[in-house]
């Protein structure tokens, strides 16, 4: 696996909930604009960019379950939601002239284009950032094990999942003042401990392809680019 400062292809993971700002729900403007500037800080590195961006701020499908609507429907519902988030961040990512794709994993032409694995590979080639929207396109998954499908098919070197804090902790450090962050962690600990890094289906899918998970904080300013020029605190999560 790759050391800091030497990736050439990574995917980055964020929540649906990034962009919500300080609002409880939906799309916060500048909150977009400021990540759009995060993700083109690494492009002009020259590094290969994948997006995967949940949902969470508009729909979920255990939401629309726990309504009493089939578990099913309510997952495409989730999916579409995450496909309105690529939009928003492919508009804000063309405000700062980087090219970008949105890439739906369920078929809607108009809108944006289909999952083809081979083109998508070549739109990473010409330097556009591919943003891959609807998840997996199949209900009962989530985007983290999207992100963690597309980083494998798309050779990523790692996923880099943006979160509130800067890495795995042994226990939610906005709650508890003596919590210890991980600088590394493996992923049969993650699992066994049930660190919330991302759900089981997307860290065994991880594990089971030496993919590297790296957790940083999305609120600190040049952070993303920070790892990938070999600084900065976060959690790498390994085999
Ligand atoms: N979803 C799905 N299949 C997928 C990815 C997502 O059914 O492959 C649905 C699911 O209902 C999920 C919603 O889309 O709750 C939003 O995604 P997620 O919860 O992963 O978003 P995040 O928590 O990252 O914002």
């Amino acid at each position: 696996s790759k050391t800091p400062g030497k990736y050439s292809r990574v995917m980055l993971k964020i929540s649906g909930e990034a962009l919500m700002g300080d609002q409880g729900y939906g799309l916060h403007p500048p909150t977009v604009a400021r990540i759009a500037q995060e993700v083109k800080s690494v492009h002009d590195m020259g590094v290969e960019i994948c997006m995967v961006i949940g949902g969470g701020n508009i729909f979920r499908g255990l939401q629309g379950s726990a309504q009493g609507m089939e578990r099913a429907t309510a997952d495409y519902m989730g999916m579409l939601a995450t496909v309105m988030n690529a939009l928003a961040m492919q508009a804000a990512m063309e405000a700062l002239r980087i090219h970008t794709r949105v890439i739906s994993a369920i078929r809607m032409d108009e809108v944006c284009e289909p999952y083809i694995r081979r083109r998508a590979i070549r739109h990473l080639e010409k330097k556009r950032v591919c943003i891959f929207a609807a998840g997996t396109g199949n209900p009962y998954f989530t985007t983290d094990t999207a992100a963690t499908l597309r980083a494998n098919e798309m050779n990523c070197e790692a996923i880099f999942k943006g979160t509130k804090v800067d890495g795995v902790y042994d226990k939610d450090p906005q709650k508890f003042a003596d919590a210890q962050r991980y600088d590394n962690v493996t992923y049969d600990e993650v699992l066994q401990k049930h660190l919330g890094v991302m759900d089981a289906s997307a860290i065994a899918l991880a594990r089971d392809n030496d993919l590297p998970i790296i957790v940083f904080s999305l609120d600190e300013p040049g952070g993303f680019r920070g790892i990938l020029a070999g600084s900065g605190t976060y959690t790498r999560v390994h085999g």
